[in-house]
């Protein structure tokens, strides 16, 4: 058994910058984040674009990020939610930039903005296509700075511990559920062991290998999000899932299937048919730079109409130096299955990519069983509505890390009581916590 203050689950950058947003101001306590295979491997990793943020103001603001943000949520986001991230994001960017984070910049030496579908000022901060490896790199080196992050690799959190596992009946409508740590399968041992905390966190991404063609790594799973739901949490929005209209076409067959960036349209990259015919117009004014659902379901809808197994991304005229300065990654991708972007047009179809429903948390980054947060894709917080706006996700894990740890540690002292007067002990029962 393993007893720790508090306990992550997942090392993406929802669990990582947890871990430090707690770590940095409270060096006493025992953080132990829990991993199913090493700590580099999550989405996180892979994310391409970039980190979506107010950061010239001279022609942005934050109102334009929050109707951009709005519009692609079809009328479904929380609009405090949608206030509290675009607000609160350009200081989380800072700070990842404090930790080492290295965004590209132009020969002026400001950061070089990128665009993407859907948002019409160009706030994207981003790393050559490798915005996730680096986040991910930077946050797993500022994590190790602190001797109070213990991270555990080949963890696989089973499920979280309730009063269920201490025999009482619990059942979703009940308001005082409490998460008392997790089981988790030691994959090196092959034992399951208890970890019990004070306060734990999922952090355990989205759910993408669900689906068949999807740009998610293995990781995948939805393991957070089903394990709340067994407890009997609140779990919301599970319909709103983000098809990514551009992943590569690969027809070998690959799991995941690999992402063309969006930044690639926002670069000047045009969608055409097999003939070379552009059909965006008929489905939005933005033509390619139309949000993610609009393109996915018009690429969608040009497939099932010529019955062609994919359509392209033609890049055939923009400049090979920029292109792959910009897009080394893709521009490897592609060579390696025998396609040049600078002479073919890239083939894509689209691909299930971000999980927009999940865990339901407040905007602290509660979920509805007490002593019980989540950060990241594994959650429903209200920003994403019925869609995601591109690389808002990076941006929103950012911002609630740091709401979860301002929420945690002033309560640490109240939660220990309750781990020393267990249930059917404890002198006064715990207030419902308010929920909307
Ligand atoms: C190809 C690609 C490109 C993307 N591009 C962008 C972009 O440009 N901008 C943007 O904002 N977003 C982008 N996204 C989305 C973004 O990367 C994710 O939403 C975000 O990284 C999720 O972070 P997370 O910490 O919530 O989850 P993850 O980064 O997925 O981390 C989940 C962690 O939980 C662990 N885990 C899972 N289950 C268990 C378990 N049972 N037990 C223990 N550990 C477990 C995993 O091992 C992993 O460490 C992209 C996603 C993909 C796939």
């Amino acid at each position: 058994m393993i007893q720790t203050d508090v306990l992550i689950l997942g090392s993406g950058i929802g669990g990582l910058s947890t871990a430090i947003q707690i770590a940095r101001q409270r060096p006493d306590l025992k953080i132990t984040v829990l991993t199913k295979t090493n700590e580099g491997e999550s989405n996180t990793r892979y994310a391409q674009g970039g980190v979506a943020a107010v950061w010239n103001e001279e022609v942005d603001s934050y109102e334009k990020h929050e109707e951009d943000t709005l519009d692609a949520g079809d009328g479904l986001c929380d609009v405090d939610i949608v206030k509290i991230v675009v607000k609160e994001g350009p200081e989380r960017v800072r700070e990842i930039i404090d930790w080492g984070a290295r965004f590209d910049k132009n020969p002026k030496a400001e950061y070089d903005l990128g665009r993407e579908g859907g948002h019409s000022e160009n706030r994207i901060l981003h790393y050559k296509d490798l915005t996730g490896w680096e986040i991910q790199r930077t946050l797993m080196a500022k994590a190790d700075e602190f001797s109070n992050i213990e991270v555990l690799e080949h963890y696989f959190a089973v499920d979280i511990i309730t009063q269920h596992h201490l025999g009482y009946m619990v059942t979703r409508l009940m308001p005082d559920i409490e998460c008392y740590g997790a089981y988790a399968l030691n994959k090196q041992t092959g034992e399951i062991e208890k970890l019990l905390a004070k306060v734990t966190v999922i952090a355990t991404g989205g759910a993408g290998q669900i689906y068949r063609a999807t740009t998610n790594p293995v990781i995948a799973s939805g393991d957070g999000i089903a394990m709340v739901y067994r407890a009997k949490g609140w779990v919301e929005n599970m319909e709103f899932v983000q098809f990514h209209p551009t992943a590569l076409y690969n027809p070998a067959g690959e799991n995941p299937v690999f992402l063309v960036s969006e930044a690639v349209r926002g670069y000047g990259g045009i969608l055409k048919n097999r003939n070379g015919e552009e059909f965006m117009h008929k489905y939005d004014e933005r033509k390619s730079f139309g949000s993610r659902d609009i393109v996915a379901r018009a690429i969608d809808n040009e497939m099932k109409l010529s019955g062609d197994e994919c359509m392209f991304l033609d890049c055939r005229h923009l400049n090979k130096e920029g292109f792959t300065a910009h897009f080394p990654t893709i521009y490897e991708k592609c060579m390696s299955i025998g396609i040049d972007p600078m002479k073919d047009m890239i083939p894509v179809v689209p691909a299930c990519h971000y999980m927009c429903g999940g865990i339901k948390v407040d905007e602290m980054g509660r979920s509805n069983i007490q002593q019980l947060y989540a950060c990241g894709e594994c959650t429903c917080t209200g920003l994403h509505g019925a869609n995601r706006l591109a690389s808002n996700s990076l941006l929103e894990a950012m911002v609630f890390a740091k709401r979860i740890a301002e929420d945690i540690l002033p309560k640490l002292i109240i939660f220990l009581s309750r781990i020393v007067f267990p249930i059917g002990m404890r002198r006064v029962r715990p207030t419902p916590r308010k929920w909307y």
